[in-house]
């Protein structure tokens, strides 16, 4: 039976394929280890629930689009397998390896005005993706300024995004308010079980120095 809204659902699922294979050993950082696949699954169906998106090569990228960071797959394999429009957004959503973290992230906030609408909405759902995961839980080894600053970043993106109509920006931004107070509370907690820590340490030296001068009671 065709499908009524004419996706090319031939070409979504070889693309689901694909990055399956391509991600096969890799997991998100969190505690629970979840396989890859799971975070480009959610972020073709953002693009399919949230953004009523049924463009097979928007689909196909959104799920192709960590394989040339993450996974070292050439762009000559994208190009062959689902054709250049694919591989454009994939390649728009696609940092430079070669530069320093810290530049790749200037980078997107730089680029971001200049990105195509498939792109955009890309980046929007991977954004909130993203953003939902840490929210839920923190990624492992990561501290809640680091959590923060990811936030912060993601922002400065969103902020300099073309205009879109579609509402994953709105979703983008309730994912952001909520997740955003969600760290902000773990840096409170953070704060609250230094302080803590703190009078624990004080008074435990008070108890040293006393048992050193006057012995144990
Ligand atoms: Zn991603």
């Amino acid at each position: 039976m065709l499908c009524p809204c004419n996706v090319n659902m031939e070409k979504v699922i070889e693309a689901a394929w694909f990055a399956a294979r391509k991600h096969t050993h890799q997991r998100r950082k969190n505690i629970e280890d979840i396989p890859y696949i799971n975070h480009l699954l959610e972020v073709a169906n953002l693009l399919t629930s949230e953004g009523k998106v049924t463009d097979e090569d928007i689909l196909s990228a959104a799920l192709l689009h960590d394989t040339i960071e993450d996974t070292g797959t050439g762009k000559a394999e994208i190009l062959s397998v689902f054709g250049p429009n694919v591989l454009n957004y994939v390649l728009e959503v696609t940092d430079d390896k070669a530069l320093p973290k810290a530049e790749r992230k200037r980078m997107q906030v730089k680029h971001a005005h200049s990105l195509s609408e498939g792109a955009t909405l890309i980046k929007l759902a991977d954004r909130i993706s993203n953003l939902r995961s840490i929210a839920a839980e923190a990624p492992k080894g990561w501290t809640v300024d680091r959590q923060l600053e990811y936030f912060n970043w993601s922002w400065k993106v969103f902020e300099q995004l073309p205009e879109t109509r579609s509402p994953l920006k709105g979703l983008f931004r309730k994912t952001f308010e909520e997740g955003y107070r969600i760290v902000q509370d773990r840096k409170a907690n953070e704060k609250s079980l230094q302080a803590k820590m703190e009078i624990l340490r004080k008074k435990l030296r008070a108890h040293i120095l006393r048992m050193a001068r006057f012995g144990p009671p």
